[in-house]
């Protein structure tokens, strides 16, 4: 696995030109960055109008153009663009200027001051997503400062309402400013680099996300009298529905990223979890055995395998000694991207098997569905090598099983890829992750990060 890697890698990394490594770059990063976790930018309300403003005024002092687009005043969405050559389509690289909300009482260090200590900067967005915005900023700044000629433009976008109001963030910006934003490649949050014991574990790139959709079972009966049992009690025939259901294991599907996902990873594991990722993508009595596994113990890897059912809402009956016409469940179902729905549909009929129990897609707030980022792209290729060059460590092509602002930009055509820096897996269940009561990154991760972000832009960029 490691060789092929390195193949892979050498090629990209022998044509980098230099990074810019020197310490003036950290300073300047530490000084944006700590400008940037100091707003309050927590969403709701949002208000990201004051890290718009400042990012737009170091922009424009390096003398890039800015544009602001803005749904409502308060809120607005930041770009800006390098001029290439145009022999080859642009590149988009973006990050969220909105945090998630604080209880600031949980907090050792105050949530919008940005403190050092112990190595660590803290502060909500220092993960989620001042990095990655940070991070672009800084390759903006550096590529123009170094005048570096360009193949293609490289647009910035700093995106306002990504935690929970993507209205006025992406959706917008995609409904109606596409061609300012409009690219061949994307980079955005949704990856990172696992530390684990201090042992650099591997690179998380996402490459592709499950789709949100929803399925409603409505049960139908003949109401009547509690006292009196009968047979085609709707509470019974959908309690029925949804047992089969929760046991029911749709079937294992692979595609090329989680294919080089679980063999990439057993590539990183003990011999016993290697047996088991490489069970999962080989034959079926194997692979069920290792589905087993995951479904009792690793559930992120068994969504991965499929098309995933969640029963998350019963709905039935309203008093005691009423026997109701009808119930109703709403399961949550995360789709693989290319799912075939009216198939998807009548096996899980055929699962129920209840003539009395309708089974339908309903509506929800669906994000598109869209193709992959290929990993024969440059792009990956790219951000494999420089994975290599900065981490020294192997590349994971990752499905989320949640879904982020990059589907929209899927949907349009975009290869959109996530990453991130490196973050220490003991940190999210000690309380300092993304979205948790506290949060902090490691303040030379950021700077590492930094380079390596520019690396791939510049890698992808840079005219040859
Ligand atoms: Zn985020």
């Amino acid at each position: 696995m490691r060789t092929i890697l390195l193949i892979a890698a050498s090629a990209a990394v022998l044509t980098a030109a230099q990074t810019p490594t020197s310490t003036s770059i950290d300073e300047e990063t530490l000084r944006h960055f700590q400008a940037l976790v100091r707003m309050d930018t927590a969403d709701p309300p949002g208000n990201e109008q004051p890290a718009a403003e400042y990012l737009k005024q170091v922009l424009e002092a390096e003398g890039i153009a800015v544009e602001v687009l803005a749904l409502e005043p308060k809120r607005p969405n930041v770009v800006a663009r390098l001029k290439g050559s145009g022999k080859k389509r642009p590149i988009l690289i973006m990050g969220h200027t909105d945090v998630v909300n604080v209880d600031p009482k949980k907090w050792t260090h105050p949530p919008f001051a940005a403190t050092r200590d112990g190595g660590y900067i803290y502060g909500r967005g220092t993960v989620d997503d001042k990095d990655n915005l940070v991070a672009g900023l800084m390759v903006m700044l550096m590529l123009k400062r170094q005048n570096v000629p360009l193949d293609r433009d490289v647009i910035f976008l700093a995106e306002a309402g990504e935690e929970g109001s993507t209205r006025i963030g992406i959706q917008y910006i995609t409904a109606q400013h596409f061609s300012k934003i409009d690219a061949e490649y994307c980079l955005a949050e949704g990856g990172s680099v696992s530390r684990t014991g201090g042992q650099v574990r591997y690179a998380s790139i996402q490459t592709l996300e499950k789709i949100p959709r929803a399925i409603e079972l409505t049960a139908r009966g003949i109401s009547g009298h509690g006292s009196v049992p009968l047979q085609s009690n709707a509470v019974v025939h959908l309690a029925a529905a949804v047992a089969k259901i929760g046991a029911w294991k749709p079937q294992i599907r692979l595609n090329e990223t989680t294919r080089a996902y679980f063999k990439r990873l057993a590539s990183v594991s003990t011999p016993e979890e290697a047996k088991r990722y490489l069970d999962v993508i080989g034959a079926d009595a194997a692979a069920a055995a290792a589905d087993d596994y995951f479904l009792a113990r690793e559930p992120r890897h068994a969504s991965m395998l499929r098309t995933s059912i969640s029963p998350t809402i019963i709905q039935g009956g309203y008093r005691i000694n009423v026997i109701p016409s009808e119930a109703k469940a709403s399961l949550d179902v995360r789709t693989h991207p290319d799912e075939d729905l009216e198939a998807f549909l009548a096996a899980m009929k055929q699962v129920i098997a209840d003539p009395a129990v309708e089974v339908a897609w309903v509506a929800r707030d669906v994000r598109p569905p869209a193709a992959p980022a290929r990993l024969d792209s440059d792009a990956f290729k790219a951000i494999e090598a420089n994975v290599t060059k900065h981490y020294k460590t192997v590349t994971l092509p990752t499905m989320s099983t949640g879904a982020t602002d990059m589907a929209y930009l899927r949907a349009k055509g975009l290869l959109c890829f996530g990453v991130g820096p490196l973050i220490d897996t003991e940190d999210g269940p000690k309380g300092f992750g993304a979205h948790s009561d506290q949060e902090r990154i490691v303040e030379t991760e950021l700077y590492r990060f930094v380079r390596f972000h520019y690396d791939i832009v510049a890698d992808l960029a840079r005219a040859r």
